[in-house]
């Protein structure tokens, strides 16, 4: 895709998003890259009326070099971009539903969102909940660096989800799918849902040849505290994450 026709599906991507709730006022980012560097939407704009002229591109040093000034949450992106090869689009929202997860105290930050339908093990993966960091501060950016490109999807606590993937409309797709299953994790509170099974997970993987990141070996998963952890033996060579 050359790169206005990537603008152009920034902007109507983006504002599909704003326009079905996933984003509100100036909340939201979302990148994408291109040969010499990367586009993001520009800060504090509404991903409802983005223009594509206006996007800002940066360079592979990290310099603004066109369009409105980046949104402040750029180094976010870029840490993905940096530790996760093949990464061509990042989404950062702050939709309702993953935000509030981020915000329970008792989700599990090697396991923030459940395995409850084969969707988000294939489209999401296991999700890293990082701790709070300051809108703005670079500190964020080196907790992501710090997973060495093992997640693709993590949520900020307090904060919002952020999803890495090959390209801009896996990208979307991979973050409705984790609003969603968000929105059933809280619509399933305190109803004793059954979670898929290890081995219901790990046929996935399989049958999907699906990314390593989604098998990553969990420290957890003979925990009798969490019964329904859908962690994936390491006997097979994943990485572990922590
Ligand atoms: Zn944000």
């Amino acid at each position: 895709m050359n790169e206005t026709a990537l603008r152009d599906s920034m902007a109507r991507l983006s504002g599909s998003l704003f326009a079905r709730g996933y984003a509100v006022g100036s909340a939201g980012n979302i990148s994408a890259a291109v040969d010499d560097g990367l586009l993001i939407t520009p800060t504090n704009s509404c991903l409802g009326f983005i223009n594509p002229a206006r996007i800002a591109k940066i360079d592979h040093a990290g310099r603004h070099v066109s369009g409105d000034p980046p949104s402040k949450e750029v180094f976010l992106h870029q840490a993905f971009y940096e530790t996760r090869p093949g990464t061509g689009a990042v989404v950062h929202l702050h939709s309702t539903y993953a935000t509030a997860l981020s915000c329970l105290a008792d989700t599990d930050p090697d396991d923030a969102v459940p395995p409850l339908t084969p969707y988000v093990v294939m489209r999401v993966g296991r999700v890293k909940l990082l701790p709070y960091v300051r809108p703005g501060d670079p500190a964020l950016g080196a907790l992501i660096r710090e997973l060495n490109g093992s997640h693709a999807a993590v949520l900020l606590a307090n904060h919002g989800p952020t999803v890495a993937a090959k390209d801009l409309e896996t990208a979307v797709y991979a973050s409705e799918e984790l609003e969603e299953t968000a929105k059933l994790r809280l619509l399933l509170n305190g109803l004793n849902p059954r979670m898929l099974t290890r081995a219901q997970v790990r046929d996935l993987v399989t049958h999907f040849g699906l990314d390593d990141s989604i098998g990553t070996a969990p420290s957890d998963h003979s925990d009798p505290h969490h019964p329904h952890a859908h962690h994936i033996d390491d006997s097979d060579g994943h990485d572990h994450d922590g």
